[in-house]
């Protein structure tokens, strides 16, 4: 039962944002930046994002070249273009409103690693280079021609820069969203599991830890932003949860040379330094169907295979202890793009950000917006 007070103050809002990962945080920033007058509120299941938003890896990357030529065979020219676009442009929209300092943003570069399997790469970087030609203002990818120096074991035999990517640290961009919201009178309700949505009578009903009864709030708008467990909430969706594993060695003495965001097996593996600790994941290739789980659970046969590449491939000659391991859920569908669309005259969905969020996350929270300002 809910007092007199509760009822008056806390259940109506102008726009109920259901997640509270990046782009439930993005989506009720970029609302009330609109629409200031806008009683926001954002409901958040975990404590703290409990997705992939916090438990990510902080590339601000955009695609290895692998990777591209691998979109390539399932994609057109243009919207390969046009992902890659769309996708660089997301980090300089995010680095442009929060600045660098507050997201922990480094223009690093990403580099990739080919070995035997994936060195028929260098014969397409040319012509990738001059595909994305229009979006870059110089050569996107370039081989590095020293590659000693990193240290990697002699599988490894050539390695691609990408001039245009960095790292960020994933907590201070959330901080930051965090206390965007703040500064903006946006409501925050954490631990509220969102049961239902009542799409025509526009309430949302969340489980009540202290009582019987869900507490139904109402609004006018809802933006539903729960990525890959949308479906538990709106069954239907072409929405596939895709686990992902991250491993972080306790801090090593001898100083690695390694600056840069890596990627490794066509961008399934990814590692980069984090101080002096190496931050390690992927791998949900050695066991797709495993990995198609909302539960974050470590899978012993991914953590072996991330092990082995980083005793073996990555720092072959160096003594490494592992100190922390996590898991977090993407969501993955038939194409890449994320799911922005009307499910309910006032309900509007923003979800299946894939493996690249970080990027894209703000902009797919401001086409959300314009779809919600039209209502
Ligand atoms: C291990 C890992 C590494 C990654 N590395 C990178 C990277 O380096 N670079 C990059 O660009 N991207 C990376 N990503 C992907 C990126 O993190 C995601 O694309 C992005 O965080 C998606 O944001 P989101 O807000 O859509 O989803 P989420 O962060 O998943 O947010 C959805 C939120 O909804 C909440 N929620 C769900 N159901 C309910 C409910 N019923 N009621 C209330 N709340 C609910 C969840 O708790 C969650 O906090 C990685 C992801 C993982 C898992």
């Amino acid at each position: 039962m809910l007092s007199y007070w509760e009822k008056k103050h806390f259940v109506d809002h102008d726009l109920i944002v259901i997640g509270g990962g990046i782009v439930g945080l993005s989506t009720s920033i970029q609302y009330k930046i609109r629409f200031p007058q806008a009683k926001v509120l954002v409901l958040e299941r975990g404590i703290f994002p409990s997705g992939a938003s916090s438990k990510n890896a902080g590339f601000a990357c955009f695609g290895s070249l692998t990777e591209i030529l691998d979109d390539l065979n399932h994609m057109s020219e243009s919207e390969v273009v046009e992902l890659v676009t769309k996708r660089y442009k997301g980090l300089l929209s995010i680095r442009c409103f929060f600045g660098d300092e507050n997201l922990g943003y480094l223009h690093s570069y990403g580099l990739e690693l080919l070995t035997d399997k994936e060195t028929y790469a260098l014969k397409f970087l040319d012509k990738i280079n001059q595909l994305l030609a229009p979006v870059f203002s110089e050569e996107i990818f370039e081989q590095v021609e020293d590659i000693r120096p990193f240290g990697f074991s002699d599988k490894v035999k050539a390695v691609i820069r990408n001039k245009f990517e960095g790292e960020l640290d994933s907590g201070k961009f959330l901080n930051s969203l965090w206390e965007k919201c703040q500064d903006l009178n946006i409501k925050i309700l954490t631990g509220s599991v969102v049961l239902n949505i009542d799409m025509e009578g526009k309430k949302v009903f969340v489980q009540n830890p202290t009582g019987k009864n869900e507490i139904c709030f109402q609004a006018d708008k809802i933006a539903v932003c729960t990525n890959a467990f949308t479906n538990l909430l709106l069954p239907g969706l072409d929405i596939q949860p895709g686990r992902g594993l991250v491993l972080v060695t306790k801090p090593i003495s001898k100083t690695v040379p390694l600056f840069g965001t890596f990627h490794y097996d066509k961008g399934y593996v990814y590692f980069r330094k984090v101080e002096d600790r190496i931050l390690l994941g992927g791998g949900r290739n050695i066991d797709f169907e495993g990995e198609r789980s909302l539960s974050m659970e470590v899978n012993p046969k991914i953590r072996e295979y991330l092990i082995h590449i980083l005793k073996e491939i990555i720092l072959p000659d160096t003594k490494v202890e592992l100190d922390l391991e996590w898991a977090g859920i993407m969501a993955f569908g038939k194409n890449k793009k994320p799911i922005v669309e009307m499910v309910g005259k006032n309900v509007g969905i923003a979800v299946r950000l894939g493996g690249m969020g970080v990027a894209i996350g703000w902009q797919t929270a401001e086409e959300l917006v314009n779809m919600l300002a039209e209502v």
